[in-house]
């Protein structure tokens, strides 16, 4: 049997890992990794290979950046001759990027099961473009993997069958279970970080906050102000980067750098007082480490972080921003837990549970 794992974008290589590496060590199938090229470059895609220890892909498409339509066009014309070419027996589409939902489209239409890792996750927000991905991908899947018994719940309840959907735990997490021992400090003299004061770790890249420019300089203000207080890191998104050069926005008081590799940026999530995201993945990571972790979001697709983790919706309400800043500083943390079946074993059950599908 044959399955294809369809990557495209950063946070795709963290959820794929766990699977492939499983799939490889227990399964018999023939595996098959096809990166979209919706991130490219050294900083978005090649460097995780590398740290993730992932083997090239066997086919890239090399899409590259465009518009919502054109990129998933483009990937869709690709990946079809994939398919017929290949003719596998699964196609395995992660999260929420355009690449999920495209490849998971021409897989089923051409007759090809389809299944979906991190599904069931909704904000319930159709302004975010994730949020459109999630809910088509999860319309036309056929084998529903989740990281939340509440993913699993609200599938069921919108009518996918209950022996089709599986709680198999949060894949992200078995990459970072794996790798924590080998996070490093970031070797950039930017990045020295100031034991005595602490830093807090950013990372912005949500259309909702770095496309309007209203919204963009709210949030810089709010970082320069604390960066009077402690040291403030961030590692700027390329379209966050294009953003705050067109608008010719103020960086000053704040350690700006280019996106991390993997393991550089788990060091600094690991030892941050505080992380300040509008991220997913970091969401989640923060929850499992246990760090206090301020959400510049109205909502989340991951309830479980707030529910059960460190994680605390902000929106862009900067007075509860500033009132939780202050009790992270005076010691009075949110306290959390760490979700059931976030255990580093995900990507084995998922391959356990493939050997019986297929
Ligand atoms: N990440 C990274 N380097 C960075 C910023 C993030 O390695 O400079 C990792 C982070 O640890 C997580 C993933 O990228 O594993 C999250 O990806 P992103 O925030 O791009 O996507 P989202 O989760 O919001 O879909």
């Amino acid at each position: 049997k044959k399955i294809i794992h369809v990557v495209g974008a950063r946070p795709n290589f963290m959820k794929a890992a766990p699977v492939y590496f499983a799939i490889r060590e227990r399964s018999k199938f023939q595996q098959l990794l096809v990166h979209t090229g919706q991130h490219y470059d050294e900083r978005m895609s090649k460097i995780f290979f590398q740290q993730l220890g992932m083997p090239e892909p066997d086919i890239n498409l090399e899409v590259g950046s465009a518009s919502h339509a054109v990129m998933t066009a483009k990937i869709m014309i690709a990946f079809e001759e994939v398919v017929l070419k290949e003719k596998p027996d699964l196609v395995l589409v992660y999260g929420d990027v355009n690449s999920t939902i495209a490849c998971a489209l021409v897989a089923v239409k051409l007759g090809v099961k389809v299944g979906h890792v991190e599904a069931g996750l909704r904000s319930f927000d159709r302004g975010m473009p994730e949020e459109l991905n999630r809910i088509l991908t999860d319309s036309i899947t056929d084998y529903f993997f989740t990281t939340s018994p509440e993913a699993d719940d609200l599938l069921v309840k919108q009518g996918a069958p209950a022996e089709k959907v599986f709680f198999v735990g949060n894949g992200m997490i078995d990459t970072l279970v794996r790798l924590l021992p080998k996070a490093v400090q970031p070797a950039n003299d930017v990045l020295k970080v100031d034991e005595s004061r602490g830093f807090a770790l950013v990372t912005l890249h949500r259309p909702s906050n770095v496309d309007d420019a209203t919204s963009l300089k709210r949030i810089l203000d709010v970082l320069q102000e604390l960066g009077k207080t402690m040291q403030v890191v961030f590692p700027i998104h390329p379209r966050t980067a294009n953003r705050i050069k067109e608008l010719e926005l103020s960086l000053s008081g704040i350690s700006t750098c280019k996106p991390l590799g993997y393991l550089e940026f788990l060091w600094l999530q690991k030892n941050a007082r505080m992380v300040l995201t509008d991220s997913g993945g970091v969401q989640e990571e923060t929850t499992y480490l246990g760090v206090p972790c301020l959400t510049l979001r109205d909502n989340t697709e991951r309830p479980v972080t707030v529910t059960e983790g460190t994680n605390v919706l902000i929106g862009s309400d900067f007075k509860l921003l500033q009132q939780q800043i202050d009790e992270i500083v005076s010691g009075n943390a949110k306290q959390g837990r760490i979700p059931d079946k976030w255990d580093g074993s995900a990507g084995m059950r998922t391959a356990e549970l493939l050997e019986q599908i297929l």
